[in-house]
């Protein structure tokens, strides 16, 4: 997050807005979980696990699509063998 969605003030790293005070810390804690499932699905991608990977990199991008994010389920689907997912992506990722 670089701004807040409420007042548009630039995002200092703090669960509350510095100028209208609006609680942040939920989307705080969703790009925290999203980050995490991108971690983990290139950890299963290290390990081999595809199946892992898809699982994860699905969470990230239901949390919160990026463009990394949307690579790699784009990657994981076409390791799973499931082109129609992956082709979706990519679709989206050229959206963008
Ligand atoms: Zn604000």
């Amino acid at each position: 997050m670089k701004r807040c969605p409420a007042c548009n003030a630039k995002y200092t790293g703090k669960r509350l807005c510095h100028r209208c005070k609006n609680n942040l810390g939920d989307l705080v804690d969703i790009e925290d979980r999203a980050r995490n499932h991108l971690k983990k699905a290139t950890e299963a991608f290290a390990s081999d696990n595809m199946r892992e990977m898809f699982f994860h990199a699905k969470r990230s991008c239901s949390l919160r699509r990026t463009q990394e994010a949307t690579k790699l389920l784009a990657y994981a689907a076409l390791l799973v063998s499931q082109p129609g997912v992956a082709m979706n992506q990519w679709t989206l990722l050229n959206d963008q």
